[in-house]
């Protein structure tokens, strides 16, 4: 402030002050657009490009799922004040507390909101809270170098309830939900959260629609099994992690683009070529009219790492 009293305030000053103002209210952040699937699942559709200053780190869907005493929030966003954003969103729908926050998996992007969940249970699969505790320091920097700032206020919060692989079906404020931790997939660490009673399945980073899937942290034939087991719930609306809601169809398909992209970096790796060849002779024009088209040289990396790997034990 003293800046302005000075009287020399250039328009840049004035311009960083209205920025962070701005900022500190949340008002900058950009608003979710809300789907209810029915009266007690609404899912928050987050800005689907990767972290920048324009969206300070909000960039996943979060699915509020409304029980009779309470709110279990499937995923808490990128910082402290992506965190409050969604909250202030919950509110919008109804005035019951958040309860429960569950984290499909430890990207920052998904959980480094949970601070704002105070007295919350925080709900993950054991290795992603593994993860969490191991990673979470990195992720909070990924996280400021993509918004160009410090968040203040946000710490990597490791959950306490946590499940372990396989299938656990629990009743949480009268819901009926099942966690689902898969054999790693999109990470070492998933959980998914299925509402029979709803026909819904909450997908964390498992499925993406209309963006490029992130194999780096991933085990991709694990991934396209994870991906059969899905269709075969018989669920009809299924949440992606970034992305607009997803069909069973629109399931099939990244599943047969997994399942394309896999062959073709095996096919590759079985007559020698390197990875840079692979990538160039690889059809992977589904993934290259996509958000994140960057991320595709990255996942050649991963799934010629993991191939090699399994030849060895051939
Ligand atoms: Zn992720």
């Amino acid at each position: 402030m003293g800046s302005m009293r000075s009287g020399r305030s250039s328009l840049l000053a004035v311009g960083t002050l209205l920025i962070l103002s701005a900022t500190a209210h949340g008002q900058a952040l950009p608003e979710p657009k809300v789907v209810s699937i029915n009266e007690r699942v609404h899912v928050l559709l987050g800005p689907i490009q990767h972290a920048t200053p324009a969206n300070q780190g909000y960039m996943i869907n979060a699915t509020v799922i409304v029980g009779d005493k309470g709110v279990i929030l499937v995923d808490s966003g990128g910082s402290a004040e992506v965190g409050r954003h969604l909250a202030a969103a919950v509110r919008r729908i109804t005035d019951k507390p958040v309860t429960h926050v569950v984290n499909t998996h430890h990207h920052g992007d998904h959980y480094l909101g949970n601070i704002a969940f105070e007295g919350a249970t925080l709900i993950s699969s054991e290795e992603c809270r593994r993860l969490v505790l191991e990673t979470g320091g990195e992720w909070l920097a990924i996280m400021e170098g993509a918004v160009g700032r410090p968040l203040p206020g946000t710490r990597p919060l490791a959950a306490k309830l946590t499940y372990p692989q396989g299938r656990t079906e629990v009743s949480l404020h009268g819901v009926r939900l099942a966690f689902w931790v898969p054999r790693g997939s999109h990470t070492a660490g998933d959980l998914l959260v299925h509402l029979p009673d709803d026909s819904v399945l909450v997908a964390g980073d498992v499925l993406v629609h209309r963006v490029v899937p992130t194999l780096q942290d991933g085990f991709v034939k694990n991934w396209i099994r994870t991906l059969d087991d899905m269709q075969a719930l018989g669920v009809a609306h299924f949440v992606p992690g970034h992305g607009d809601l997803m069909t069973r169809d629109d399931v099939a398909g990244l599943r047969s683009a997994m399942a394309g992209f896999y062959a073709g970096v095996k096919d590759g790796f079985r007559k020698g070529q390197s990875e840079e060849r692979i990538r160039k002779s690889l059809d992977v024009s589904v993934w290259e009219r996509l958000e994140r088209p960057h991320l595709i040289g990255r996942n050649v990396n991963r799934a010629y790492l993991e191939i090699e790997a399994d030849s060895f034990d051939e």
